[in-house]
């Protein structure tokens, strides 16, 4: 796929339509030429504004530049926002790539799509995902899967797959999706580009539509971890909306810092070849020759609790999942199958013909695990291990600064490979739910491809309210590596 190389970082760029030597319409017009031709065949937009109406926003940007007005931070930037997260917009109608929310409207603005707007960014469409971000390839989509820019192939990971590929194909040039077990990170490992998870309460999640609450976080998807990083900045806050969002401020978030001194932890089970692909073990050995060439300081841990994780996580995201859901019934929220003549019946209806089959399979074992009789020994439990968990990785972080390892255990899998088997599909997020299950923020890097040119990322996690550092040491790190050069 040849794309336009496009280097300029998003603060340059809106700094430059501010001033008016970079014209909104003109990158407007590139975004829309890459989508007209690379949309059909990727499937990156659930819904997206008509090229027209995308190229009037720009043009109103241009004209308030021009005038005079002082314009936000992401003045003329084209963003892609997950299908999750609501918009208030006739032509942007539908959500969580979902039957049951079909040509669903919004009828408000999610908080981040408020701060978007009064920066000025231009929100273009709304990206593909695994169903209500239930996933981790973007194949349960109720519509088709996004495919791999990289490989046509191959999945683009998930659930946030839509989100990654408008970014890594040039069809946005900031994204946002959801990250509940590794949505954001994982998609940008398979992709090739940047995806951050803030710590837990950084970012509002009014609006988001809720899949597992406790670990649910909007993050950023762009070409490098200073985008991200600036892009975090518009979109963190309190709000009072959102019960669980943090009244901590992000200073200075755009900061530098110096990989010098800086102490990593690298968990031992991300090495180990039974668990992990050769080839993602070799970028992630690669990135530590880097990091220590650099001076910072790396030891290997053997972290009992990581056997854990995953049971852990599906344990709760299901629970959570289950109670979420409940909303979705056809009369409250939904598609009403209304051809029924008792009020059972409707809601069984209408929840079996618009939810699809691993959205069911969730809904019914998170009801399970939360039955009487099962709670104490399933959601209790796992409640326990989370909680003892959070408390290790509280005691690590008093010896290490990050902990280092890689996102995904395997490169971009081809499709249908493990849609077939959930058990195999909850492996991918081996590597990435530690961060959501301790509320802590995690970036993903592109870092070594595979030699057959597959992307790879590198994951950092960081101290919970520490992402202003972890995104300048990945900034730091970004610079050594210049992976996030590469386009498909
Ligand atoms: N793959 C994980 C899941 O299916 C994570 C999804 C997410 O982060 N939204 O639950």
């Amino acid at each position: 796929m040849q794309l336009m190389e496009n280097s300029t970082s998003l603060q340059d760029l809106s700094e430059e339509v501010r001033g008016g030597q970079t014209r909104a319409e003109d990158l407007m017009t590139s975004i829309y030429d890459r989508i007209e031709s690379h949309d059909s065949v990727l499937n990156v937009y659930r819904s997206r504004l008509k090229r027209e109406s995308a190229l009037q926003k720009a043009c109103a940007v241009d004209q308030r530049a021009a005038s005079g007005e002082k314009l936000g931070p992401l003045a003329g930037i084209p963003v892609s926002i997950k299908d999750n997260i609501c918009i208030r917009d006739p032509e942007l109608n539908g959500g969580c790539a979902s039957k049951i929310l079909d040509e669903y409207p919004s009828p408000y603005d999610a908080h981040v799509v408020e701060k978007l707007k009064a920066a000025d960014a231009i929100i273009i469409g709304k990206t593909n995902m695994d169903e209500f971000a239930m996933g981790s390839s973007t194949e349960n989509s109720a519509y088709a899967p996004t495919l791999n820019p990289w490989d046509h192939g191959r999945v683009p990971g998930g659930s946030s797959g839509g989100g990654a590929v408008s970014v890594a194909s040039g069809m946005a040039l900031l994204a946002l999706g959801s990250d509940t077990g590794g949505s954001v990170r994982q998609p940008a490992s398979m992709c090739g580009v940047t995806g951050v998870k803030p710590s837990y309460g950084t970012v509002s999640r009014y609006g988001l539509v809720a899949y597992g609450s406790s670990l649910d976080q909007i993050g950023c998807l762009a070409k490098s971890a200073d985008d991200c990083s600036y892009a975090l900045e518009v979109i963190q806050g309190h709000d009072p909306r959102d019960s669980t969002s943090s009244k901590e401020t992000l200073l200075e978030s755009h900061g530098d810092s110096e990989i010098r001194g800086r102490r990593f932890c690298l968990p031992e089970a991300y090495l180990d070849p039974e668990l992990v692909d050769a080839e993602v073990i070799e970028t992630i050995r690669e990135a530590e020759s880097v990091l220590l060439k650099e001076g910072a300081v790396i030891e290997k841990r053997s972290l009992d609790f990581l056997s854990y994780v995953i049971p852990t996580y599906y344990i709760l995201a299901f629970a959570e999942a289950s109670s979420n859901l409940g909303r979705f019934d056809g009369i409250r929220y939904g598609v009403r199958k209304d051809t029924e003549t008792n009020l059972k019946s409707l809601y069984s209806q209408s929840r079996s013909s618009g939810f699809g089959r691993e959205v069911q399979r969730r809904i019914m074992l998170g009801t399970f695990v939360l039955s009487s009789g099962y709670y104490d020994q399933f959601y209790g439990r796992a409640t326990r291990v989370r909680a003892s968990m959070e408390k290790k990785i509280g005691k690590l972080f008093e010896e290490f600064d990050f902990i280092l390892g890689p996102v995904s255990p395997f490169p971009a899998f081809s499709l249908k490979e493990k849609s077939e088997d959930p058990l195999a599909m909850y492996l991918a997020d081996l590597c990435s739910v530690l961060p959501n299950l301790t509320r802590c923020p995690a970036i993903s890097i592109p870092g070594k491809p595979t030699p057959s040119g597959l992307p790879v990322g590198i994951q950092m996690m960081g101290r919970r309210f520490e992402d202003p550092l972890l995104l300048a040491t990945a900034k730091a790190m970004q610079q050594h590596l210049q992976y996030h050069q590469l386009t498909p």
